[in-house]
């Protein structure tokens, strides 16, 4: 019998962090939103798992390198501990169509807008016993990739207007999210909450 959970899905870069106009390489490049530590640990005090799901192709064009993707997640996690909260895991795709590269071609189906990292994610919990309550779960992000991935996957979509705010672009192609919020805080805790509670 598996255990059912809730899980927050989020964007990275533009979402928890500011989006700085560049592949974030270093901690020095990594600066919280306001209050996206408190979403988080909101989010997970309500029950939620918490799981990143980004596109980090500065790996395949050589910008980045998996270590320091996964040392800014190590940061990341560092600076949620200082709020007693933590994220689950991440998942990031490190291709790009427009770069080919050897080594990280075979993950391009990856890349948002494909669901495939959720799925993976979802498969990840499954093999854990876990399985993931996709009516009770939301995607989170500032693009319309993150809208079309959290569709496709079945979750309840929300855009934020930080980073890229791609609240006009979405509307331009019909990429609806259930709901909008000025940041991840908004979104957890002026919608999800007060909607999980009802
Ligand atoms: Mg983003």
């Amino acid at each position: 019998m598996c255990e059912r959970i809730r899980v927050l899905f989020l964007d990275r870069d533009g979402t928890i962090n500011k989006d700085l106009g560049t592949y974030v390489a270093s901690r020095e490049d990594f600066v919280l939103i306001e209050r996206a530590d408190e979403a988080i640990a909101s989010a997970r005090a309500a029950g939620f798992r918490i799981v990143i799901i980004t596109n980090q192709a500065g790996i395949a064009r050589g910008i980045v390198t998996p270590g320091q993707v996964e040392d800014v997640n190590l940061y990341l996690n560092e600076l949620l501990a200082q709020k007693e909260t933590f994220f689950d895991r991440c998942y990031y795709c490190p291709s790009h169509p427009k770069y080919p590269h050897p080594e990280y071609d075979r993950f391009i189906d990856c890349r948002k807008p494909s669901p495939r990292m959720v799925e993976k994610a979802i498969e990840d919990f499954r093999a854990e016993g876990l399985e993931v309550d996709l009516g009770g779960s939301f995607f989170i992000g500032d693009k319309m990739i993150d809208v079309e991935c959290g569709q496709r996957a079945g979750l309840r979509p929300i855009l934020v207007r930080t980073g890229h705010n791609e609240e006009a672009i979405c509307l331009e192609h019909g990429v609806l999210p259930e709901h909008v919020a000025d940041d991840l805080y908004q979104a957890v805790a002026g919608y999800i909450l007060p909607s999980a509670s009802r």
